[in-house]
């Protein structure tokens, strides 16, 4: 594969046009155009200039490869790298803008028992510029410009874990937020990680005002270590302490993903040792029903049990909501999507 344009700066980018020889109003022309969605071949540049940056760099990054309507209008794209691997996304539709979901990674390697995103491992991390073009192209593809955008939020939990990806993932945060380009502020963006403490502290030295989100799964680290191979590595106690730092070094309240699975941690008695773990801290909790993925043993708590498990946790003055779920029907889970597609396009 050739580099990713996408990858460089505004500044990088006028580096780079200065060693082509190039007038630097050519930068602004070219990260325009590119910020819009656009791909290299149909930039408006001279022919030498296009020629120059195609001989380095990949036409086109990051391509629409199908597309899927829920009933409930939540979009969901399949995209294809330019090495031909592909990874999933969601576009949520909100009163307050759209919620563009992204991938991180080809595949993962956390092997997570309940996510399809993981079922084959991890294939490799993408750029940044990988990352940030999944939005241009939807962008684009919804008819937004750098002034409307269509995309109005973030959320990095397509594949892959971010953390595992830090570099990259970080560079991404940087160009996604640049004045002259697509403009998305860091505080309309969650990153979810499933607690890579390390990377959990060192994220909040970066300055970047991002809302973290922790998949947290279940109260006990026994528990978790049933579904999550990560608790292996890191105790809830250390997670707990990394966020409690996040607060201290950011001033902004962190997010626990907690899927409901029956049988596994959506009872009563896990709701209460939930309430008695974060009593206090500066969090809010997002419930949502394991999406069941046909790979995966596990099944989804019912609605009423998920109703009465976020009675508990009101009735403690824990902050939580019980999130839809959405495009359930086109395979709204992460990776599920993908997993379809190599399923039906791959030989066994
Ligand atoms: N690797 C990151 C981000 C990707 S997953 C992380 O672990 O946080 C985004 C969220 O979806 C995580 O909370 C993840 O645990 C959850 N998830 C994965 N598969 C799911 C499923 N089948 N049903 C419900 N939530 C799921």
């Amino acid at each position: 594969m050739k580099q990713i344009l996408q990858d460089l700066s505004f500044n990088e980018l006028k580096d780079l046009v200065a060693q082509a020889g190039e007038k630097p109003f050519r930068a602004t022309q070219i990260f325009e155009g590119l910020m819009h969605g656009k791909r290299i071949s149909s930039l408006p540049v001279s022919p030498s200039l296009r020629a120059y940056l195609l001989e380095r760099f990949e036409d086109e990054p990051v391509r629409i490869l199908e597309k899927f309507t829920s009933a409930d209008g939540t979009q969901k794209y399949l995209f294809a790298f330019a090495d031909g691997n592909v990874v999933e996304g969601v576009l949520m539709s909100y009163k307050y803008g759209n919620t563009q979901c992204v991938s991180t990674q080809v595949g993962c390697r956390m092997g997570c028992k309940f996510c399809a995103s993981t079922l084959n491992g991890l294939i490799r991390n993408l750029t940044a510029g990988e990352i940030l073009s999944q939005i241009l192209v939807v962008n684009r593809e919804q008819g937004g410009t750098l002034k409307d955008r269509k995309v109005t939020n973030v959320v990095l939990m397509g594949s892959g874990e971010p953390l595992d990806n830090y570099g990259n993932v970080i560079k991404f945060l940087r160009n996604l937020s640049q004045e002259n380009g697509i403009c998305i502020s860091a505080r309309n963006v969650s990153l979810s990680t499933c607690g890579l403490v390390p990377e959990m502290y060192r994220l909040a030295d970066e300055g970047i005002p991002l809302n973290l989100t922790i998949s947290l799964h279940a109260t006990t680290d026994e528990a978790r270590k049933r579904t999550m191979p990560i608790a292996n590595a890191y105790s809830i106690a250390e997670i707990l302490k990394a966020c409690s730092n996040y607060f201290k070094k950011t001033g902004r309240r962190y997010i626990f993903e907690y899927s409901l699975i029956d049988g596994e941690n959506a009872d009563e008695e896990h709701a209460l040792a939930l309430c008695a773990l974060l009593k206090g801290k500066p969090c809010h909790v997002n419930l949502i029903r394991l999406n069941e993925v046909k790979e995966r043993a596990l099944s989804s708590a019912s609605e009423k049990q998920a109703y009465r498990f976020l009675g508990v946790l009101e009735k403690n003055g824990i902050s939580a909501t019980l999130r839809r779920q959405m495009g359930a029907d086109i395979g709204g889970a992460c990776g599920q999507l993908r997993a379809s597609y190599l399923s039906e396009t791959q030989p066994k």
